[in-house]
């Protein structure tokens, strides 16, 4: 099979940074209440899981550029000594003793240019659901010739198994172009292939989209889904999740249209690439909201598209012609 030895890295890249992440969350945010306007709980995971993630896959590709969200300059500052070395005892926990130099040189790994072949990474995605100790996601994908060819989310709160309690928290969902779309328990156990909703009566369809009202049009997406004839409520959620949750047929519908106060908007790569793959490789599509292909070649922004469009496929024609008139 094509990208078996991608597939086991990025497992094992994933696992580590989300048990670094978990511990962050039990440490910093289970037992403490913390100040709503302090940050520095996900500050610390976010270097921390870019960290270890960066540090694995260029171990075992150092030709591939990584491009991710972060990078050192910020943590380097006299002003963050305290959150450096707060990382780096959380790195240092995970794999083996490193200096901050050293954490900041993994980091910096990160910080690689689009090119034939690349890969892009979240270490933090749905930064205020993992502060309220909700949904966030960590988001790894290659990228071949604009293509993405392998995508994985870690969802450390993510419920697998609604009768399974607090044991079936966390899953780990893994594509690989052609080859499906597979979820695991979040330390990489009991894989099974999981498949979009066969719905095509879009009044059936569960519609998903983001818990914050600045990141995307409620109002408008509202809109669209009364036009559809949903009379469900949207699940709202934080993170790439809502492609998971759409990729094993929980929901149908997720669209996301840029929020009125930021109208101009691009979405990032690392925001959608990994999302999009498990979505397409479970049987569904991704698209913008003009029901254009995603264009990962022209930069970290999708500078080619606006909004974004995923269905379980059935329904995809008919959300793109209901919400066209909807547009501003
Ligand atoms: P979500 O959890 O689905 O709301 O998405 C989280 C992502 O939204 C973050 O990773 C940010 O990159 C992205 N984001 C930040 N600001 C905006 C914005 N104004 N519009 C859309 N997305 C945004
Ligand atoms: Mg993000």
């Amino acid at each position: 099979m094509p990208h078996e030895k991608e597939k086991e890295v990025v497992i094992r890249a994933l696992i580590a940074a989300s048990n670094l992440c978990m511990s962050i969350q039990n440490d910093l945010i289970g037992k403490h209440s913390i100040q709503k306007e302090d940050r520095s709980p996900v500050t610390v995971a976010d270097y921390g899981s870019q960290a270890v993630i960066c540090k694995i896959l260029s171990d075992a590709f150092p030709d591939d550029p990584i491009v991710a969200e972060e990078d050192s300059k910020e943590l380097s500052k006299p002003g963050h000594a305290e959150i450096l070395s707060q990382v780096t005892h959380y790195v240092s926990a995970s794999s083996s003793r490193v200096s901050s130099g050293e954490v900041c040189r993994w980091i910096d790994l990160g910080t690689g240019s689009i090119s034939r072949r690349y890969w892009t990474l979240d270490p933090i995605d749905g930064t205020k659901g993992f502060l309220r100790g909700d949904q966030y996601a960590i988001a790894l994908a290659l990228i071949e010739e604009g293509t993405v060819r392998v995508g994985a989310l870690a969802c450390p709160n993510i419920i697998l198994d609604v009768h399974g309690g607090e044991k079936s928290r966390g899953g780990l969902f893994v594509a690989a172009r052609g080859q499906g779309t597979v979820q695991f328990g979040i330390s990489g156990n009991s894989g099974r292939k999981i498949r979009i909703a066969n719905i095509n009566s879009p009044s059936q369809a569960l519609f998903t989209e983001s818990l914050e009202p600045g990141h995307s049009h409620h109002h408008l997406q509202l809109k669209l889904a009364k036009k559809l004839g949903i009379s469900r409520p949207p699940l709202r959620m934080d993170s790439q999740a809502k492609y998971a949750i759409l990729a094993r047929g929980e929901a149908s519908i997720y669209v996301r249209i840029p929020s009125p106060q930021t109208p101009n908007y691009r979405e990032k790569i690392w925001d959608h690439a990994a999302g999009s793959i498990l979505v397409e490789e479970a049987g569904g599509k991704v698209t913008d909201a003009l029901d254009r292909a995603l264009d990962f070649t022209c930069g970290k922004k999708l500078e080619n598209n606006y909004g974004i469009i995923a269905t379980n496929g059935w329904l995809h024609r008919t959300v793109v012609d209901a919400l066209g008139p909807l547009l501003p």
